[in-house]
């Protein structure tokens, strides 16, 4: 086993809380010095043993592995982002790349200023989890240039006068909603000749308004309730995307809800009841209820209109 990073003193947890990134970065790179984020190490200390090994290489995932020592999160250090010679891969721990990158100047071409540390970890976590989740790969290039990406359109989205600090007090106040819980209704469209699934979910505030959704289609599945666990394991991965912490999944599927909430997974279900078990330790605070299918017709239109859309393709 890896060596423990050494305890994180108040300067790294400082530089944390006053770097100018999103909240959903803050979060990120605090649960990773705490210890905290669902990597396969951290897993493995909860008894959990189903996904502990790098997908990429298949060494036991630690997050020093993940962020910064995998052989494919090396292409993307070494993929001329900084004017000085900057690898985090050389680092021996995370809290040292991410102290050493805040002195780093991004190379012009790229077009942002601000440290671009976190935002390409946050890239190498999210694809790590379409990965591990949805067998989704991205190449180390897709990851530096939507994360590029995602720095740039933040920064540009923020007040240009000498705004206040991004503290902790912003984090709990932020409209990604880590105060209140984000409801999240899901729902499945299921056709038996194709074995195909339509899946839709939608994300509101606690007052009602609407703020995302999503929709996914899967093949080779035999089940409306596989169905139905594979829209609540893509509403949590998009949920984990857009940075929601507390979450509160609703889903019309009473046998699936009873399943996710005991502790026994179904072999008929492939697995996907621990994906789901997997996805929630990201989350502050998680819960999933039954609602009625007459409450739930807005998930439940979107995954039948994605279903008839990739049916007529
Ligand atoms: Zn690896």
């Amino acid at each position: 086993m890896e060596q423990t990073e050494p305890i994180p003193n108040q300067s790294l947890y400082q530089a944390i809380w006053k770097a100018k990134i999103s909240p959903k970065l803050q979060l990120l790179l605090w649960k990773i010095v705490k210890g905290a984020l669902a990597s396969g190490e951290n897993l493995a200390k909860r008894g959990l043993l189903s996904n502990i090994t790098c997908r990429h290489c298949g060494e036991f995932e630690t997050t020093n592995h993940i962020f910064l020592h995998c052989s494919f999160t090396r292409q993307i250090w070494t993929a001329h982002i900084w004017k000085l010679n900057f690898n985090p891969s050389d680092c021996a721990s995370f809290s040292e790349a991410f102290m050493a990158s805040r002195s780093h100047i991004n190379l012009p071409p790229l077009g942002v200023t601000g440290n671009l540390f976190p935002w390409l970890c946050w890239g190498i976590w999210m694809a790590r989890n379409y990965l591990i989740f949805e067998s989704r790969a991205s190449l180390p290039a897709d990851i530096v240039s939507r994360s590029t990406r995602n720095a740039r359109e933040w920064w540009e989205a923020q007040p240009t006068s000498p705004a206040a600090p991004l503290g902790q007090n912003r984090v709990t106040t932020t409209a990604s909603g880590t105060t209140g819980m984000i409801i999240c209704c899901s729902d499945a469209a299921w056709q038996a000749m194709t074995n195909r699934a339509g899946c839709g979910w939608i994300f509101t505030e606690e007052s009602g308004e609407c703020i995302l959704q999503g929709t996914a289609t899967f093949d080779h599945t035999v089940s409306p309730l596989m169905a139905e666990a594979l829209a609540i394991r893509s509403a949590l991965l998009h949920a984990l995307e857009a940075g929601f912490s507390r979450i509160c999944i609703k889903s019309d599927c009473q046998a699936l809800v009873a399943v996710i909430t005991s502790t026994h997974h179904p072999t008929e279900l492939y697995g996907i009841t621990r994906d789901i078990e997997h996805l929630s330790l990201s989350f502050d605070c998680i819960a999933f209820t039954f609602i009625p299918r007459n409450l739930n017709v807005m998930a439940d239109s979107l995954a039948k209109s994605v279903m008839y859309l990739a049916s007529a393709n």
